[in-house]
């Protein structure tokens, strides 16, 4: 089978990695790494079945939470891990997606590679109009092909790729007057069927329909008859809208794709748009993606903000180990649910004012973590130190999670104070890293954090 290929390369790859070596960041990036590396010859030139694009979709997810023979769990839906960090996602995208934006580009190349070989092949083949500017849709009896395939799945492919390619007057010759997207209306023989039944050129290109007097264009469409008094109205709507798509000179026809800000078309935005379609874009995303917060500790705030991590609670709701300590293991009183083990559980909350005290700043308590990160941000920080405020977001977040961990599997028990301590540690070993000027020595950002925070800079 002509995918065997694809599929092969996608489950080596990630099969020479022990997904459970690596963190969740470290298979994130492995990832992105395979996707990219897909051969891109058979992405651009076939249309991927469904059932193809859902197996390797499966493979790269199965990889990404370390589900094995079926075992484990798929903790967020692939629709929302695919698509832009902005709206949410891990930045990478489905095969299906990728391989649509591949193949919509030979419509680009259509419109563009006027002299190429492939182009007067396909141009013979399927009996265009040699000067079309798009290729029109290719009845299901004519001939199957590389070329019908690719045109069918753009032209029949639910986003509707079309509705964003609009044509754009230049000298007029390649572009349909009637049929093509080059007014304010989809196509003038829809919009304007009265007219469209008046006239005597019932197809043609715009150059038909007009040309340049003295650098200004002007219309000469002819009528069957005169028109009544009553048709006036829609007749200068009519001339409205074409005087709309008129171009103020003489120059070369082409398209233009509204994904772009540019109007070119490119895989990549139109990737962007696909994947975040129905998602919101929010800030706080930028937030987690820092540059500073190492990407397993980013990912695992990516997890928290969704709420999906294994706590206590989530597994119970998933039906896994019935047998799990429902309970929180600082506090011993409250179920564990995410909300609760990394802000809500009365000790949590005191490492996190302690960090807040120290900084003399006061925060509301949280309804979750997406919330207390959105408060964390807003709070008022010099310039200085800001990043080091933010990056202590993470280094709380980090070590209250490892060492609920160790709490669970190992059975350790920690105080406010230990736990603020770690904090300090590992927000000084990150810092010092990160700004050896700023943090110079991590033992002394522990014992004296204020020398940092309010130091003489
Ligand atoms: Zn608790």
């Amino acid at each position: 089978m002509m995918w065997q290929p694809i599929m092969e390369k996608v489950r080596s790859r990630l099969q020479s990695w022990k997904g459970n070596l690596l963190s969740f960041g470290g298979r994130i990036t492995l990832i992105k790494s395979v996707l990219v590396n897909l051969p891109v010859y058979y992405m651009s030139l076939f249309s991927m079945p469904k059932s193809i694009a859902d197996m390797i979709n499966k493979c790269i997810s199965s990889f990404l939470w370390n589900v094995k023979a079926d075992r484990g769990i798929h903790w967020i839906k692939w629709d929302m891990v695919c698509g832009p960090k902005s709206h949410g996602g891990l930045g990478f995208f489905d095969v299906k997606v990728r391989n649509r934006a591949l193949l919509n580009k030979w419509i680009w190349r259509f419109s563009e590679d006027t002299e190429s070989l492939w182009k007067k092949i396909i141009v013979a083949k399927y009996n265009y109009d040699p000067l079309a500017i798009l290729p029109k849709g290719i009845s299901a009896r004519s001939s199957n092909g590389l070329w019908k395939e690719i045109v069918c799945s753009v032209i029949s492919n639910e986003e509707d790729f079309l509705l964003d390619v609009r044509c754009v007057m230049g000298n007029g010759v390649r572009i349909d007057f009637w049929s093509d997207f080059w007014t304010g209306v989809r196509s003038l023989k829809e919009a304007f069927p009265r007219i469209y039944g008046l006239v005597t050129n019932k197809q043609g290109k715009i150059s038909e329909f007009g040309s340049w007097v003295n650098g200004l264009w002007s219309w000469n469409i002819e009528l069957r008859r005169e028109l009544f008094s009553w048709e006036i109205p829609s007749w200068n709507r009519f001339n409205q809208v074409i005087n709309s798509g008129v171009s103020t000179f003489p120059g070369v026809d082409s398209l233009k794709w509204s994904g772009a800000s540019n109007g070119i078309y490119n895989s990549r935005d139109f990737c962007i748009k696909l994947a975040s379609a129905g998602k919101l874009q929010d800030p706080l995303w930028y937030k987690v993606w820092n540059k500073f917060a190492p990407p397993k500790v980013a990912a695992f705030v990516w997890k928290a903000m969704y709420s999906r991590l294994p706590v206590a609670s989530e597994l119970m709701k998933r039906g896994v180990n019935a047998s799990v300590q429902p309970l929180c293991l600082f506090c011993k009183e409250h179920q564990e649910d995410v909300s609760h083990v990394l802000c809500h559980c009365s000790v949590v909350w005191q490492v996190w004012q302690r960090w807040c005290y120290l900084w003399r700043v006061r925060i509301i308590f949280p309804i979750d973590v997406r919330q207390l990160l959105q408060v964390w941000s807003s709070q008022f920080i010099r310039r200085k130190v800001r990043n080091l405020w933010h990056l202590g977001f993470f280094g709380l977040i980090w070590q209250i999670w490892l060492c609920r961990n160790k709490s669970r599997f190992n059975g350790a028990s920690f105080t406010v104070d230990q736990l603020f301590n770690l904090v300090l540690l590992q927000v000084g070993f990150w810092g010092n890293v990160l700004w050896p000027t700023l943090v110079p020595q991590v033992l002394d950002f522990v014992r004296c954090p204020d020398a940092i925070i309010f130091g003489c800079g």
